[in-house]
């Protein structure tokens, strides 16, 4: 590895976690150690750290109630939670067993979707161009009397695609205003609005260390309308819908780190973009055989997805991590294995094996893109030279 300082571009991957997050958790790792669920002084403290974050988040999503913020273990939990819960629920109304999501959804709302298959729902998926774009128009030709649920993602973990999400809600809620419309908006938070009622969603769903919170701790957003039967069953902890004492710390972290990243995201969005621009306008200039995968404006600002003629992601991937720079093929739930979301989206079955992503965070500075560009081009170069591909 370079002795150089090492260089962390896997952001959609997982964020480091911001020292005024920690800062926050600590009496919540320390004296203020009680269980919320106590009676006693103790709980009330750990119970008043929970109250606040549950009034933090909500004031970031815009709801009235804060009822409606369910803390959960993260993601794919929150994901799990809602098709689950809210699928199980409106089938037992007798409403339908109908779900609509898209072909480039993180495995925690496709593999759930698949197990709800199993299991009687009956499942359509909206396709994708090489954009990876989910047109509203395309899916709403997919809407039926018995649809019960819509769910597409915010923005794509791979290759950072920003989906239309209210215009999504509109075509929903004018066909059948019942239907229960979600988004994954697990990588957004500090890139893009999240509040619920901009977006027109039911649901929502967020994990907090995808923006520089602690691990294992997350958010479903669900309007108090929306009836949903529990998963995990236990003690009547959030109102009876997802039990188990509480991560009180987690969840003090993850409203601290929403505050934080919501507070500055016009400037980050505004400074990401521009060293986003600059790698994708290297990259594509510099590298022969390269290119720039998903749409080109329609991006999250720290996301550049890129294919080479000729090599393995893979090797690439292993080059930099010698030179002591950390990105990655895709996304970190499904390494080693080719991009669905590429395919899904008809890039060519060679290009997408040659592809690398690219994720910035706040950290990170034009120096280190400049130095990676540099390495990358080293080892397109080199790795073309040892093994052309065909
Ligand atoms: N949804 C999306 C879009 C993601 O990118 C991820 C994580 O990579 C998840 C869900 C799962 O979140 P977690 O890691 O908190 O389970």
């Amino acid at each position: 590895m370079r002795s150089q300082k090492r260089i962390y571009l896997d952001h959609s991957a997982t964020t480091p976690l911001h020292p005024l997050v920690l800062e926050a958790m600590l009496p919540y790792l320390s004296q203020k150690f009680g269980n919320a669920s106590s009676a006693h002084f103790f709980g009330n403290e750990a119970r008043e750290g929970m109250d606040g974050a549950r009034e933090a988040v909500a004031d970031i999503f815009g709801c009235s109630n804060p009822d409606e913020v369910i803390f959960t273990s993260g993601g794919t939990e929150s994901d799990n939670l809602f098709l689950k819960g809210v699928g199980f629920a409106l089938r037992r109304k007798g409403w339908g067993n109908h779900i609509i999501t898209s072909t480039i959804e993180h495995h925690a709302i496709s593999h759930t979707c698949e197990w709800l298959a199993e299991n009687g729902f009956e499942i359509s998926y909206v396709p994708v161009g090489l954009s990876g774009i989910v047109e509203a128009d395309d899916l709403r030709k997919f809407l039926r009397p018995e649809t019960i649920i819509v769910s597409v993602m915010s923005a794509n973990n791979e290759v950072g695609t920003i989906q239309p999400i209210s215009e999504i809600v509109r075509a929903v809620k004018s066909f059948n205003s019942d239907i229960a419309v979600h988004t994954d908006a697990v990588q957004t938070p500090g890139h893009l609005p999240l509040n619920i009622n901009g977006l027109g969603v039911d649901a929502l769903s967020l994990s907090a260390h995808k923006f520089y919170g602690p691990k294992g701790v997350g958010v479903l957003y669900l309007r108090k309308e929306t009836p949903l039967e529990p998963r995990i069953l236990g003690g009547g902890h959030e109102n009876n819908r997802r039990a188990g004492t509480e991560n009180v710390a987690g969840i003090v972290g993850l409203a601290r780190a929403l505050q934080r990243v919501e507070s500055t995201r016009p400037e980050k969005t505004a400074r990401l973009t521009g060293l986003r621009d600059h790698l994708i306008a290297r990259v594509l200039t510099e590298i022969p055989g390269s290119q720039l995968n998903g749409d080109q404006q329609k991006r999250l600002p720290t996301n550049a997805n890129f294919s080479f003629a000729g090599v393995e992601g893979e090797s690439i991937l292993m080059a930099l991590s010698l030179q002591g720079i950390a990105v990655s093929t895709g996304s970190a739930c499904t390494s080693g294995k080719s991009s669905f979301v590429l395919m899904a989206m008809g890039v060519d079955e060679r290009m997408v094996n040659g592809s690398i992503r690219i994720t910035l965070g706040e950290e990170n500075s034009q120096e280190d893109v400049d130095v990676t560009v540099d390495a990358l081009k080293e080892a397109v170069k080199r790795l073309r030279s040892i093994s052309p591909l065909t």
